[in-house]
């Protein structure tokens, strides 16, 4: 199929952030064949012919790091740091079924493509008794709306009480926490053999699906599993994904665990590279910082999430200046609580500025944009993230007669500032019209919000069970938690 969008403002988002008043972007097949002035457009004939007179265009958000199966529990639960959270979160995994992934990912997907994301990172933990863990739900869900998607299968061998500075446990705490990691910590062969099988099965580019390993953070997998999981990246030329530095609990384990920082033992072992991206990326020191923009290494920013767990603020400020690639993340809707990704983008654009005194290393809404759209296509390998020919046609087209862009000042700082992904009018991925009208193409939406609230409605008893089961472990992860807190000062 061949689609011109004529007239539209274009915003490249290439390495010179190119603005085009009066542009034309051509489509053919997957592919943006010509962005330019519409005056230089080539001629047709098109398919199909949009009129971009009141439109905005985009590259699609890259929504870099998230949990697919958090989407059900959105609201769910309270505002806890992230060990005492965690306890809760994996509360309501248990029980689903391949059909809840489907559901809680259709959810998610749903929300993405009409808030202008049209790829994103799926970190996947589900439900450790099934196949690859549920994820085949997920990505089935992601191929029906047409959303692009990296899904990277977590993996950890070490059982979660051995990876967190725990201080005493009572009996009935030491047996939750050993029924919770049941099933999670194989050893490394075994998630080794898993992870390829996964992709084997699952791994298809041209539908919108790429798999690769992501094991769980540094503090939660041997190196024998680390160095097994990036082996089998390379070897395929597949990403790699990894949580980093998240809380101050994870970072004292860095010295405890290898008598190093956490990346320090990742350049150590060879993981560090421009295929590696760290989720949040939070307590981290300027020896690190240097290290992660030395090896083209992407931090993945997550705002929303790391204030509602207070986890903190990682130094974006200082990772730009030191030339890192720092790309943008929902995380999980159970941290966050939506995945739109224009919340993401303001944010990060906002939530720097009062820690830094030196207004002139701000976060600005370019640079948060950037973060949002190339710099997550370059973290996974793939050619989206920027209006230019020859790249994936992953577009986002918005309207400009919103309160969001009226008056039109300054494109870029209104897309940062104001809009929310309610001007979101048509979405392309791959090439396909996914969102027209603000509405999906492949599926109805009652549809979708139906099997989500079906899937929760049969899952409210066991995970209510399982919730009071996780209250168990909350005295001891708290103990830890404070002590932790009042003991190193950043
Ligand atoms: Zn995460």
């Amino acid at each position: 199929m061949t689609l011109l969008i004529q007239h539209a403002l274009l915003v490249s988002m290439n390495d010179r952030d190119e603005v085009i008043e009066d542009g034309a972007l051509v489509v053919e097949g997957p592919r943006l064949r010509y962005v330019g002035p519409a005056i230089q457009a080539p001629p047709g004939p098109f398919d199909r012919v949009i009129d971009g007179r009141r439109l905005i265009a985009l590259p699609g958000f890259v929504n870099a790091h998230c949990h697919s199966p958090a989407n059900l529990y959105r609201g769910l639960l309270p505002s806890r740091p992230l060990e005492i959270w965690r306890t809760y979160y994996r509360a309501t995994l248990r029980a689903m079924a391949d059909e809840d992934f489907y559901a809680s990912a259709l959810l998610g997907a749903m929300e993405m493509l009409k808030t202008g994301t049209t790829t994103v990172l799926d970190h996947f933990f589900g439900n450790p008794t099934l196949p690859f863990m549920g994820a085949g739900g997920a990505i089935r869900a992601m191929q029906d709306l047409g959303l692009r998607h990296v899904v990277a299968l977590t993996l950890s061998d070490k059982r979660y009480e051995d990876t967190v500075p725990l201080g005493g446990v009572t009996d009935d705490a030491a047996a939750e926490l050993q029924r919770m990691s049941q099933g999670e910590a194989r050893d490394a062969q075994a998630w080794l053999e898993e992870c390829e099988a996964f992709i084997a099965q699952h791994h298809a580019p041209t539908r919108l699906t790429t798999c690769c390993p992501g094991p769980s953070a540094v503090q939660r997998c041997t190196d024998e599993l680390l160095t097994g999981a990036a082996a089998l990246a390379r070897r395929q030329q597949l990403p790699l994904h990894i949580h980093l530095a998240e809380t101050k609990s994870q970072q004292v384990m860095g010295p405890r665990l290898y008598g190093t920082s956490l990346i320090q033992h990742l350049k150590a072992i060879n993981l560090l590279g421009p295929d590696l991206s760290l989720a949040h990326s939070i307590w981290i020191e300027e020896p690190d910082i240097e290290l992660i923009a030395r090896s083209g290494a992407t931090p993945v920013h997550n705002p929303a999430s790391n204030l509602r767990l207070g986890s903190g603020l990682a130094p974006v400020p200082r990772l730009l200046a030191a030339g890192a690639h720092v790309a943008l993340g929902t995380d999980g809707a159970t941290s966050n609580d939506g995945q739109n990704m224009f919340d993401a983008v303001r944010l990060a654009a906002l939530i720097h500025n009062p820690s830094l005194a030196d207004y002139r290393a701000w976060v600005t809404p370019a640079q948060a944009l950037r973060m949002a759209t190339r710099e997550g296509a370059r973290a996974f390998g793939l050619e989206a993230g920027g209006l230019a020919p020859g790249r994936l046609a992953d577009v986002v087209l918005l309207r400009r007669d919103t309160p969001a862009f009226t008056p039109l000042n300054n494109v870029l700082h209104q897309l940062a500032f104001c809009e929310n992904g309610s001007s979101v009018d048509t979405v392309l991925v791959n090439g396909e019209v996914v969102v027209e009208g603000g509405r999906l193409t492949r599926m109805r939406e009652q549809e979708v919000l139906g099997l989500a609230a079906a899937s929760l409605e049969r899952l409210r008893p066991e995970i209510q069970r399982e919730m009071l089961a996780a209250q168990t472990v909350e005295p001891a992860l708290a103990e830890m938690y404070f002590r932790v807190a009042g003991q190193a000062e950043r």
